[in-house]
């Protein structure tokens, strides 16, 4: 596979550490608040990813923080606690906030068909990791501590910048207003691993550390996480572009001054899903979810295949009127995929050239938009029998997850309802004309398909026999 390597900047063949085994992390969200379709971007992005390294035959270990401690309004090492506030805004407790959104967030999973990770970490699991963790990087010499906190020394490394290439004053991505001088710092880089002090004083979560009462920066946890259950060396590390700047970077910072070795090898960022204001984001509000979606009578899948038609390192601007587009495919792509019967004997020549295009598609660093088109060529290959187009699907949905043969169960009781209403009238009519021959033959004929009828004094209803 060839992939886009935030870290050098350029496209390269995937190598993992160990043969045939992948240790992929990924950033789990803040559950504070329910996930937006853009934060699901992200997530589809980084399932295509996992399912492509599975097609292609490896093992992939892969694991996700759940951050339900200790993130920051303002995203700077100072402010709220977003969990804090959504707290005490909902009137519960900090953990009930996150359960209620944790749980949200794998329900939006389940909808958009993208698989949970193998190991899913809350970040309030692993608290005497982060002390010891902590306490390493003070013994070598990369942290101190200030004003009641700990923070990190950037300037004991020689390239602090090495995941951005820039300088502070210049990022883009991640530095946003309200970030304030910490007069607690040594340099203006530097970011806090543990908080005794901050100026927001009231956190629910608190725990004892050589420090005192205190709780983790928000950065430590997915190093942390990452190396207890993937060890000294990851291969893929995934999240959105504002992830780089400042949470990967610093991810990268405390972890290799920690282990003395590199880390990671392979960053991959999926770029953000706009909407006319800019940016989806949580902390802006107002932003759209699945379940809104649902309401207004999307079906999720028409957002996944939204997103999988543009390449996952755009900017894809969010337009109901793309969504309606999406949805119109989706529909007219299922109805010719469910129309697939198992006539013909699979061309096993054909059903891996084919194949072999599709492969070459999605490990191209994940150029989703050109698998579809295989995809497209497939059904409209006259050449080809419906058996081995069926297969080609059934295969291409593996990555795709866009349940191309899997018949809407809504649908179906639609079609059915249809059918046996036809059916009654049908019978009343028989009867009607004193033919109750016929009214017990369509009686039986229902039957045989599990359907009971039910003669009452309002005229017939039916139900599903169990
Ligand atoms: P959060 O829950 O806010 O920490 O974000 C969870 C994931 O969604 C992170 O990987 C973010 O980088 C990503 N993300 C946030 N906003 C967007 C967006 N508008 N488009 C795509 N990804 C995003
Ligand atoms: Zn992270």
């Amino acid at each position: 596979m060839r992939i886009y390597n935030t870290l050098t900047r350029r496209q390269e063949e995937f190598i993992p550490y160990e043969k045939g085994v992948v240790r992929m992390y990924t950033c789990g969200p803040t559950v504070y608040h329910y996930a937006h379709i853009g934060n699901l971007r992200s997530y589809i992005m980084e399932d295509i990813l996992e399912k492509t390294l599975i097609y292609d035959g490896y093992k992939v270990k892969r694991v996700m923080n759940i951050t339900d401690v200790g993130h920051l309004s303002s995203d700077s090492d100072s402010g709220n606690d977003k969990m804090v506030e959504s707290a005490k805004k909902n009137h519960k407790s900090v953990m009930e906030i996150a359960k209620f959104y944790t749980d949200a967030f794998f329900d939006d999973f389940k909808k958009l068909n993208i698989k949970k990770p193998e190991i899913i970490e809350p970040a309030t699991n692993l608290i005497d990791d982060y002390i010891k963790f902590i306490k390493t990087l003070l013994d070598k010499g990369y942290a101190y501590f200030s004003g009641g906190n700990v923070y990190f020394d950037t300037s004991k490394l020689k390239d602090y910048y090495v995941l951005t290439n820039h300088k502070e004053d210049e990022m883009v991505v991640g530095v946003r207003e309200g970030v304030e001088n910490d007069p607690n710092k040594k340099n203006q880089a530097d970011f806090a691993l543990w908080f005794t002090k901050s100026k927001f004083e009231d956190q629910e979560l608190k725990w004892d550390s050589p420090w005192g009462l205190g709780y983790p920066g928000w950065h430590i946890e997915c190093s942390c996480i990452s190396m207890k259950h993937l060890g000294e060396h990851l291969d893929i590390h995934c999240g959105g572009v504002d992830n780089i700047f400042p949470h990967h970077t610093n991810e990268i910072a405390q972890s290799e001054a920690y282990l003395g070795h590199k880390w990671c090898n392979y960053w991959v960022h999926c770029e953000h899903l706009n909407d006319k204001n800019g940016k989806m984001s949580k902390s802006k509000g107002g932003f759209l979810t699945v379940s809104l979606l649902e309401e207004k009578g999307y079906n999720p899948l028409a957002y996944r295949l939204m997103c999988l038609q543009s390449h996952y390192r755009k900017q894809l601007v969010f337009t109901f009127e793309s969504l309606d587009n999406a949805l119109t495919s989706y529909n007219k792509l299922k109805n010719k995929t469910l129309s697939l019967t198992n006539e013909g004997v699979l061309d096993k020549t054909e059903f891996d050239n084919y194949k072999n295009k599709f492969k070459e598609c999605i490990n191209d660093d994940m150029n989703t938009s050109s698998a579809l088109t295989v995809l497209y060529d497939v059904l409209k290959d006259d050449k080809l029998n419906d058996k081995t187009k069926k297969e080609l699907v059934k295969s291409f949905d593996e990555v795709l997850s866009l349940d191309l043969l899997k018949k809407d169960d809504k649908k179906i009781d639609k079609d059915l309802e249809k059918y046996v209403e036809e059916k009654i009238k049908e019978r009343n009519i028989a009867k009607k004309n004193k033919d109750y021959t016929l009214a017990d033959k369509i009686r039986e004929e229902l039957k045989e398909k599990n359907i009971e009828l039910k003669d009452t004094r309002e005229g017939t209803t039916w139900s599903k026999i169990a």
